[in-house]
């Protein structure tokens, strides 16, 4: 992620960090309340990220799990 990329909640932000971290792909692509997408290139798979989420726990173990289901991908 560039600069300036940071999800505004720091849970999601650091559950980001982990992915990246595992070789997966963060693209931020704001669109209202959509902030971006978590994507695991080989498979092409990806996750929408809210950028207002009900929950930042639930919306970074969500990401957490799809890090951990494509980490070996990469
Ligand atoms: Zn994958």
């Amino acid at each position: 992620m560039g600069k300036g990329d940071r999800h505004p909640k720091k849970d999601v932000e650091a559950a980001l960090k982990r992915a990246e971290a595992c070789g997966l792909k963060v693209l931020h692509k704001q669109n209202g309340h959509n902030w971006g997408y978590l994507i695991c290139c080989p498979c092409s798979e990806s996750v929408r990220i809210s950028c207002t989420p009900r929950s930042a726990g639930t919306e970074a173990k969500s990401i957490d799990e799809f890090t951990r289901d494509h980490r070996g991908h990469v």
